[in-house]
């Protein structure tokens, strides 16, 4: 159970950061929201007893500083943190520019650095912490025209790697949920990126983002939470540094 400990959740206004949100109230945390759009996450945030919503741009250290500044007010020092904002665009090697690399890894990658450091010495003090970064499938394997999302997934796994062996001692676990294809916004934007680059119907573009998991259905974004809740309780405390596949078989 979270009781009473303080969630900072970032990307909580959709999909798996808001399912996740639900996840971890329930086991009794209060809630931080945080996103760039402060009238999603303001109303994410009404559907708590207990949270408030924050703006903030994880690619922003000023942002990100402010952002914690204010949950600190609200709810005292973080417990717990969800690195789960991100942007997952796609592009054929050839037309990824420097500009599309730098922003998903700014997203992806740099934000859950900025977040961390923003986090971790409140953490570090208190002896317990926990860290579950959103990683994807894309942290354990490549898809062709994805390639700097992948990179940042992978970038991202080998950050909760590194950490996770050097809080392992101060009572902060870090780890890293690698999901397969989820329902949420991100998906819906890629089904519709398909099926205008392509002669693809909605119903082929998505089937054919579904076709590598073995259960050949899209995943829930509870399912991910569940899992997010359950890595942030005292008794997965000596779960560290892992990468847990959510992907119905696929890894
Ligand atoms: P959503 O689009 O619902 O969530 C992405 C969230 O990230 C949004 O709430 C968005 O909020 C936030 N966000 C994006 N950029 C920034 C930024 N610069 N600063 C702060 N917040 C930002 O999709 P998902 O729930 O699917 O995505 C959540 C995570 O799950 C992502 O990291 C994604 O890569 C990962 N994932 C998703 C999978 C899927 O199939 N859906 C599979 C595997 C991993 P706002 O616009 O308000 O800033």
């Amino acid at each position: 159970m979270s009781e009473g400990r303080h969630a900072f959740i970032t990307g909580g206004g959709s999909g798996i950061g808001l399912a996740a949100a639900h996840a971890l109230a329930a086991t009794g945390a209060k809630l931080t929201l945080a996103g760039r759009n402060l009238e999603k996450v303001s109303a994410a945030a009404d559907e708590f007893e207990f949270a408030h919503a924050v703006a903030c741009d994880v690619t922003d250290e000023a942002s990100v500083d402010a952002a914690f500044d204010a949950a600190r007010d609200r709810y005292g020092a973080v417990d717990i943190l969800i690195n789960n904002a991100g942007q997952a665009p796609s592009a054929p090697f050839k037309r990824t520019t420097l500009e599309f690399w730098n922003k998903v890894l700014a997203t992806n990658l740099t934000g859950a650095f900025l977040c961390t450091h923003a986090a971790l010495p409140d953490m570090l003090d208190r002896k317990w912490g926990r860290i579950v970064n959103v990683g994807s499938v894309c942290s354990l394997r490549g898809y062709a025209y994805v390639s700097a999302y992948v990179a940042s997934k992978h970038g991202l796994l080998g950050f909760t790697r590194a950490l996770a062996h050097e809080t392992a001692k101060q009572g902060v676990t870090v780890n890293c949920v690698c999901p397969g294809y989820v329902d949420t916004p991100i998906i819906a934007e890629s089904v519709e990126r398909i099926r205008e680059k392509t002669s693809l119907s909605a119903e082929e573009a998505h089937a054919s983002l579904i076709q590598f998991n073995p259960m050949g259905r899209i995943i829930a974004p509870e399912e991910v939470a569940s899992a997010i809740a359950y890595l942030c309780t005292d008794a997965a405390a000596s779960i560290n540094g892992a990468a847990l596949p959510i992907t119905g078989g696929e890894i």
